[in-house]
């Protein structure tokens, strides 16, 4: 191909926050080769990238259905716009995807993601010999909160699960790494860094010499007070609650007092099912006393109904474990088999009407719980992190932010009424309102 004018080449992500990091890695990759524009609009491509998802069955159907359709679209429409599929998709299913799927003129696993610039140079057919640009640090910045991937994988293969099939064995990313990219985000204006990983709380337990979560977080903090920003960590398993870790959240003030624990369960025996320790009585536990160490703590966690084997009794179990509990948010899931994981194989699997019901029974309580937890805040006045304008039913535009108890993409947002205030600014608002689990308030005093 001969080019007048660098080719351009729209993202598509799907998935969770991880896959929203490599994208956003891959991006700077290309960029920074200064051989492609980026394209907004993705009828105006050159080539599209799908950053795909593979961790439910439902999440690869969405994935294939999406690339099948824009291929559709691009072929009636007569554009030749190449398909790239990186990712999970190509992670988990390899090979065997090529003569499945040949609208898709190239797979990227993961672990071949660093490979992109010369991916879409072969794609397109440009020869190009000279080496290649490399960013210094491989991000982009689009908003002031940014996700930092502070390991991939995981080791537990829990058995419902398929992570550790698409995105391998569990490693640490390296402390100088993190905290450059830490150092390069904020002087590009960010102002809240979520640190996530499949299992957060064992970071660092595989570097020589070892090194932990708890000192990674105040080094990240270290750099976060220079703009007096937020630091927050995502997907911190029960076993990763360390007494230093709870002490470094308490008493570190750029440390979100927020805590993300994803139990799915709490009966003894499905939690043996699911390769996962604990039980209700050491859960409830460890909930008591975060709250006691850590006052005004935000609670997260993950349940999951429907596993092979739940019976009506450990569902039972579940709930009154809920209504005690009382976690602030809640995600919550059906139990699905995905090929190739030990849960599959188990006798008992649980009727699909049954699992609905269940999962229907439960996210009334959670959001019941979640509801009035966040209604508790009507009167307060919190800091809160301008993340930008959001356009409303009525048309009109309002400015909407974040508490440092509310992550991003997951636990609402505040709408403020009244005042003004830029992106990356972090005002102090008084809540007016809640609904469902969206909050309203108005600005009482600009730059915290
Ligand atoms: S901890 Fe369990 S659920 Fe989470 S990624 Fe690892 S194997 Fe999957």
């Amino acid at each position: 191909m001969r080019i007048e004018r660098h080719p351009s080449i729209h993202f598509i992500t799907l998935g969770c926050a991880k896959n929203e990091v490599d994208t956003n890695r891959m991006r700077a990759l290309i960029e920074a080769s200064e051989l492609f524009d980026i394209e907004e609009d993705v009828t105006k491509a050159d080539l599209v990238i799908i950053n795909t998802c593979s961790f439910l069955t439902e999440a690869v159907n969405e994935g294939i259905e999406l690339t099948l359709e824009l291929a559709q679209e691009k072929a009636e429409n007569q554009i030749n716009c190449p398909i790239v599929m990186a990712g999970c998709i190509p992670s988990r299913y390899g090979s065997e995807l090529i003569p499945e799927l040949p609208e898709v003129a190239a797979f990227v696993p993961v672990d071949k993601e660093d490979t992109i610039v010369q991916v879409c140079l072969e794609v397109l057919q440009i020869e190009y010999s000279g080496n290649l640009k490399q960013p210094k640090v491989a991000r982009t910045v689009e908003a002031a909160c940014a996700y930092i991937k502070i390991s991939d994988g995981c080791d537990r293969f829990c058995s419902f699960c398929a992570i550790p099939y698409i995105r391998g064995r569990y490693y640490s990313r390296s402390p100088r790494e993190i905290l450059d990219e830490s150092a390069y985000l904020v002087d590009q204006g960010v102002k809240e860094l979520v640190l996530i990983g499949q299992d957060t709380g064992i970071w660092g337990s595989d570097l020589e010499p070892p090194l932990n979560l708890a000192w990674l977080l105040r080094e990240v903090a270290k750099i976060a007070r220079k703009v007096n920003g937020w630091v927050r960590v995502l997907y911190l398993q029960p076993e990763g609650m360390t007494q230093d870790l709870i002490e470094t959240i308490r008493d570190t003030p750029e440390v979100c007092k927020y805590i993300d624990i994803p139990l799915q369960h709490v009966s003894e025996e499905i939690l043996k099912r699911m390769n996962r320790r604990g039980n209700a009585r050491e859960f409830l536990e460890l909930i008591q006393h975060l709250r006691a160490e850590i006052p005004n703590i935000t609670l997260r966690t993950t349940y999951m109904v429907g596993f092979p084997g739940e019976t009506e009794e450990d569902f039972e179990e579940l709930v009154s474990f809920a209504e005690e509990a009382q976690f602030d948010y809640h995600a919550l899931f059906s139990y699905s088999p995905e090929e190739g994981t030990e849960a599959c194989e188990l006798p008992n699997q649980v009727e699909e009407d049954i699992k609905l019901e269940r999962l229907q029974k439960m996210t009334d309580i959670c959001d019941s719980l979640g509801h009035a937890s966040a209604a508790q805040h009507i009167g307060k006045t919190y800091p809160v992190l301008v993340d930008g304008l959001e356009e409303e039913e009525d048309g009109l535009t309002t400015i909407i932010g974040r508490c440092s108890f509310q992550a991003p993409d997951s636990d609402g947002v505040v709408h403020i009424e009244q005042g003004s205030a830029v992106s990356g600014e972090t005002v102090y608002v008084t809540i007016t309102d809640s609904a469902c689990y969206e909050l309203f308030g108005d600005i009482v005093q600009r730059e915290v």
